[in-house]
């Protein structure tokens, strides 16, 4: 994501995101476009009560199309009983980017750029721009 939304992230859930860090020298903190803020942004606001038990994000990125969370608990801290919801949340961000254009965030369906391997969500406009064969 571009740095403005990274950094608005960061210091609107500072607990949640403080154990993020770059991958490699100059990546992105959030390793995807900026269409899915939206969806990072309804997830932090949900797990960000659980910051305070310890939980933290440790990765957010696109991994074969679709969005990638993930999360850690401080060692030696396991207070969180309702694992299984944090697990849904999670499992629902990663659902709704499967259909949201990851560049704009309007609807959108997995397809693959000509010349690329790897597939992104992409709605129709921006599938147009990128040269993107038909899913
Ligand atoms: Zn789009």
């Amino acid at each position: 994501m571009n740095s403005d939304i990274e950094r608005q992230l960061q210091a609107s859930y500072p607990a949640l995101y403080s154990h993020l860090a770059p991958r490699w020298e100059g990546a992105p903190l959030f390793e995807c476009e900026d269409g899915w803020r939206a969806i990072v942004e309804a997830l932090s606001l949900r797990l960000m009560p659980y910051a305070d038990l310890g939980l933290s994000v440790t990765t957010v990125k696109q991994k074969l199309g679709a969005l990638r969370i993930g999360i850690e608990l401080v060692p030696g801290d396991r207070r969180i009983e309702d694992w299984t919801r944090v697990d849904r949340w999670i499992h629902e961000a990663t659902e709704q980017s499967r259909v949201t254009c990851e560049r704009c965030g309007d609807v959108g369906c997995m397809r693959t750029e000509q010349g690329r391997r790897h597939p992104q969500v992409l709605c129709t406009q921006c599938a147009k721009a990128r040269g993107c064969a038909a899913p």
